[in-house]
């Protein structure tokens, strides 16, 4: 047994300090970003914010709404063939720029992905999602798709240290999702005890993806704008949000209205693992997600445009902040003040 005594953090450990900036506004700050990845070589151009591949979040509505901002979506795994099709009838070359198929591990998954992908030859992005990326199966599964599809891009994860990331761009993926644990609806850290502070997990993953030429997703743990924000300057090169963007009109499920109070509307948004996902794909998800997950009832907030504009506000306003003309400068710019005690017992409540 070992213990590791260095200091690892979350985002509510930490805020930016600010600095000298020449900036005249907030209206100033280029959020967009453009990307060469290391293994497909192919580039992308585009707001680095993601919807996450939930399937109340990551669906075809939600890519709608948020390609109006430039930003991505990585759509959730549990739709059709059929669904894809309809989906691509209408549909313009430029379209698939900004969306990822998603897949599980196994030989249905690779069946199903592959008949969308040749009925979808513009789809450019791959996302392989599991629970635990440390497993030798997953890392096995990479190296296949990445021979199977030389020139897309592929996301992998997830995990939360430095050398799996490294291991994973070395197998084929071009971007490593990193986060286990923080999410809004996840369980993981007490069902399993298993985890690690995100802000870190970010700081020491981006670190060992860039220095190969690789690039990483920050997933889970965003709560406001702010933690969007810190994650880009720990180093991430995209984000991914479930819970910030659960609760609207574009996200799937039905509004329910408070018996008592028929002001108050909800959604219902839930774990992939949560009994409510298991359910509702009947065993299908058991194998997806290794912990269990929450289902909550989050507020009806409304069309997700507003929700956006807050984040991308933000994350602008942030950018003046620390004197960051581009989102690309943010990490360079940032230093960041620690403004708790290093032994936080919320750190292990989710
Ligand atoms: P959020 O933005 O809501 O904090 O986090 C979203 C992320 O939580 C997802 O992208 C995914 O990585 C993770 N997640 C989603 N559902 C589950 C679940 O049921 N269990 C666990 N452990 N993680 C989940």
């Amino acid at each position: 047994m070992r213990i590791e005594q260095d200091i690892k953090l979350d985002f509510k450990d930490v805020l930016f300090r600010p600095k000298r900036s020449t900036l005249k506004s907030r209206s100033e700050v280029e959020l967009r970003r453009t990307f060469t990845f290391r293994n497909s070589g192919v580039s992308w151009t585009g707001v680095p914010i993601m919807a996450a591949n939930m399937d109340t979040i990551g669906t075809f509505e939600m890519f709608n709404a948020l390609r109006q901002f430039d930003m991505f979506t990585c759509i959730h795994k549990h739709y059709s063939i059929e669904d894809w099709g309809k989906f691509n009838e209408s549909r313009q070359k430029n379209d698939y720029q900004h969306l990822a198929i998603s897949t599980g591990i196994s030989d249905k998954d690779l069946d199903r992905i592959g008949i969308i992908i040749e009925k979808t030859p513009d789809l450019k992005f791959i996302c392989i999602d599991v629970a635990n990326g440390y497993s030798q199966h997953f890392v096995d599964f990479v190296r296949k798709i990445r021979d199977k599809y030389p020139s897309k891009i592929i996301i992998a994860g997830n995990v939360v240290t430095g050398e799996m990331t490294e291991e994973l761009i070395m197998s084929g993926a071009d971007i490593v999702k990193v986060g286990i644990g923080p999410g809004s609806v996840c369980t993981t850290r007490i069902k399993t005890g298993v985890g690690y502070p995100q802000l870190s997990a970010i700081v020491e993953c981006s670190d060992a993806a860039h220095g190969l030429g690789g690039h990483i997703i920050s997933d889970g743990g965003c709560t406001c704008p702010g933690d969007v924000s810190k994650a880009f300057g720990a180093g991430a090169d995209f984000v991914m949000l479930g819970g910030m963007l659960a609760g609207h009109d574009e996200s799937a499920g039905e509004i329910i209205v408070d018996e008592n109070n028929p002001e108050k509307k909800y959604k219902c948004f839930y774990g992939m693992s949560s009994d409510t996902a298991m359910k509702k794909y009947a065993g299908g998800v058991a194998e997806y997600r290794a912990s269990e997950g929450r289902t909550v009832k989050t507020e009806y907030r409304g069309s997700v445009r507003n929700t956006v504009q807050e984040i991308l506000g933000g994350l602008r306003s942030t950018c003046t902040y620390v004197g960051a003309r581009t989102l690309k400068e943010i990490s360079k710019r940032t230093t960041f003040v620690r403004v708790t005690q290093q032994f936080n017992s919320s750190m292990i409540e989710k």
